[in-house]
């Protein structure tokens, strides 16, 4: 079995957040026109409480270079196993992430490079590690922006179409895989792949950390499993402190989304407006002002909320409006903690009179 069944078999996709199937993105490079071609390991891991790449690295840096090593080879070879297009990867690493395991990957990537060899030809597909600008911040984790910050350009999101897998790094086809996503590659390689992924747990519990469990288990699970599940009344932001959806705890008996985090809050300690502005603060700091809706359409939510009578319509307006018109989805995604908070959490409080 080549890898793309294997990784066809193992149904992997993407761990970023967005869940798109490994196998379909790398076929669409591998079928891309072009005779350079690259593989981008994002391990930019930037949403607020998400911290499972960096756990990944540190325990498990030798598969994730394996799991780039295998996207090179099979971007590299052709039929008879000849190398018939030039690959080059880079690992797109945090400041933070870079300080810590950049040397241990280093040397992993040094002791593991293959030897020319007569079909593969002169220095078979060597892999770099670019450390994120400090400046890049959250929208710097986004794919397009990573591929900018890398060429040196702008750190913003470019206009979709045309895609990375055809128009990527330097206009050539690109793979733009997670650290989790090509762990899974290298597991999926060796049959050792076990429908698993991981995830991290934050808020108000005591055994909080990144664990890994079933892909199917659900959030009310793992949250007994690890003893985190509350004995008060509480909420939980699923697949990132900032951009995750808000669910109630009668909502739990579903799988996690998104990067796999899952934070619990307790109702109690957490104040309706305070929740919402320490939102509002994430994306307006993280916004990379491109873009009016979002630019400007943040800022304004921020003053309905601070206002002593906050216009609810409006509000909901704007959110609506930031979904639908927001160039990347950063705008597009801060709708989705408020309008779930609200209909979720806020919806179900007695006494609650704000509607969106
Ligand atoms: S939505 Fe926000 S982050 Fe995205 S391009 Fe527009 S301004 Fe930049």
């Amino acid at each position: 079995m080549d890898i793309l069944q294997k990784i066809k078999k193992a149904g992997l996709v993407g761990r970023g957040g967005a869940c798109f199937p490994t196998a379909t993105k790398w076929e669409m490079v591998k079928n891309a026109a072009g005779e350079k071609k690259y593989i981008v390991c994002n391990a930019s891991e930037g949403e607020p409480g998400v911290k499972k790449d960096g756990y990944i690295l540190e325990h498990f840096p030798e598969k994730v270079i394996d799991g780039m090593k295998i996207a090179v080879d099979f971007l590299s070879l052709g039929n008879k196993g000849k190398k018939t297009v030039d690959v080059k990867g880079y690992i797109y690493i945090n400041p933070e992430y870079y300080k810590k395991f950049a040397q241990k990957l280093e040397s992993i990537i040094r002791k593991t490079s293959p030897q020319p060899s007569p079909s593969q030809g002169e220095g078979a597909a060597p892999i770099e590690i670019f450390k994120k600008p400090e400046s890049a911040g959250y929208i710097g984790g986004e794919e397009t922006s990573a591929l900018n910050a890398i060429e040196g350009k702008r750190i913003e999101p470019r206009l979709r179409p045309p895609f990375p897998t055809t128009n990527g790094l330097w206009n050539c086809p690109t793979i733009i895989n997670n650290v989790e996503t090509l762990y899974n590659v290298s597991l999926a390689a060796s049959g050792e792949y076990k429908n698993k992924r991981f995830y991290t747990i934050n808020g108000d519990c005591l055994w909080t950390g990144v664990y890994e469990f079933s892909e199917d288990w659900t959030i009310e699970k793992i949250l007994k499993e690890t003893k985190n599940y509350p004995n008060f009344d509480f909420f939980a932001q699923i697949g990132g402190d900032g951009s995750g959806e808000v669910l109630n705890s009668k909502q739990l008996n579903i799988q996690a989304t998104g990067a796999g985090s899952i934070t619990v809050f307790s109702v109690l300690k957490h104040k309706p407006l305070d929740l919402i502005k320490k939102w509002l603060d994430f994306f307006i700091s993280e916004s990379c002002g491109q873009c009016t809706p979002c630019r400007e359409g943040i800022y304004r939510l921020l003053e309905i909320i601070k206002s002593p009578k906050p216009d609810w319509q409006l509000f909901g307006e704007l959110l609506n409006n930031l979904s639908e018109t927001a160039f990347c989805g950063l705008g597009c995604v801060v709708p989705v903690p408020i309008k779930s908070y609200f209909e979720n959490v806020l919806a179900n409080m007695p006494g609650n009179e704000i509607d969106l």
